[in-house]
């Protein structure tokens, strides 16, 4: 395992601090000015597809990717966005997975130095509490407890496995923290790299914003609200919630097409994945899905609390169709 191609692990932290370089120095010194570009680029790869891999393998090129990593922690936080947030970390997680796929015995040093402790060569065994604190956000049924083989408190994953796992507990572990605390001055030495960043940021927040077309938002109840808001955040939500927020919308006649465009605003989209679960529940299979009433909603935790028109109806649909009668027929058409 090459210490500079996991920058955010416990190893590379002590290495980067025995080294001894100063913040200052990465900031100012023309020696580091590679260093500065390269965590310019990591931050825009995380706004763009992908973090692009660096350019070699020499000792001064390992250098520049072990340092980059903590200042562009320091860039994300200067520019202090929560969507950006979440793509870098997703970005700088994706960039180890496509590592971890050389690695060997690398994988399993790497699992350790993130608190897996694995045993055997692979398939490995992992304990269970290490595993749930691990795949707890993975909300696939194939992640579930319930659906693997545990025995004596430990259970099985396959190399492919392992390297998903390692992949959201990176995500987790990169995204821990930010923002860090940046005094304002540092921002400032900064600004020849952040100037474009925060250019190409406000691109982003543009074409991620909701467009529901014809629909009346001011109707939605404030479940669906509250699960839009997060879609538009970039936050994956939970089965339940986005089965809740889909078949809403596709009852409320949003076509298949328009709900897909909207979880495009996910940073870890899967459009084929999104494609297949919102036809689906559209009817695909034959069976068209209607949202869960309040009392199931409210259940699995996706009721947000009631307003006043909540607490005289029992589903989702009966709170939209009240409310957007209550809209003339020139406000719902503009
Ligand atoms: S009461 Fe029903 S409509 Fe209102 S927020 Fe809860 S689930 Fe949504």
């Amino acid at each position: 395992m090459r210490v500079s191609d996991y920058p955010f692990t416990q190893e590379a932290t002590e290495h980067v601090r025995s080294l001894g370089y100063s913040l200052e120095s990465l900031l100012s010194k023309s020696s580091f000015k590679t260093v500065r570009s390269r965590a310019a680029e990591r931050v825009a790869g995380a706004m763009g597809d992908a973090i692009p891999e660096s350019s070699g393998d020499t000792v001064a090129e390992n250098l520049t990717e072990l340092l980059s990593y903590p200042l562009a922690r320091v860039m994300v936080s200067c520019l202090n966005d929560p969507i950006l947030l979440r793509r870098y970390a997703l970005a700088e997680a994706k960039l180890a997975f496509r590592r971890m796929q050389d690695e060997k015995e690398g994988l399993t040093m790497l699992a350790g130095d993130l608190g897996l402790n694995l045993r055997g060569p692979g398939p490995w065994k992992i304990y269970f509490a290490e595993y749930i604190r691990a795949a707890h956000r993975m909300h696939s049924p194939k992640w579930k407890l319930t659906n693997r083989d545990l025995f004596e408190g430990y259970l099985t994953v396959t190399e492919v496995e392992l390297k998903r796992i390692l992949e959201e507990v990176i995500r987790e572990k990169v995204l821990k923290g930010l923002p860090t605390p940046v005094d304002e001055k540092i921002c400032q030495t900064l600004e020849e790299y952040l100037k474009p960043l925060s250019r190409q940021l406000e691109t982003l927040r543009a074409r991620q914003k909701v467009d529901l077309g014809a629909v009346e938002e001011g109707a939605f109840p404030p479940c669906i609200k509250k699960m839009l808001t997060e879609v538009a955040k970039g936050v994956n939500l939970a089965h339940s919630a986005r089965f809740a927020l889909v078949s809403f919308l596709l009852q409320i006649n949003m076509s298949p097409d328009e709900v897909i465009a909207l979880f495009n605003t996910s940073p870890d989209f899967d459009q084929e994945r999104t494609r297949y679960q919102v036809e689906h529940i559209a009817g695909s299979a034959g069976t068209q899905y209607r949202p869960p009433a309040c009392a199931t909603m409210a259940t699995y935790g996706n009721c947000p609390g009631e307003d006043e028109l909540c607490r005289k109806i029992r589903h989702p649909l009966g709170y939209y169709e009240r409310r957007a009668r209550m809209f003339t027929p020139a406000e719902v058409h503009q």
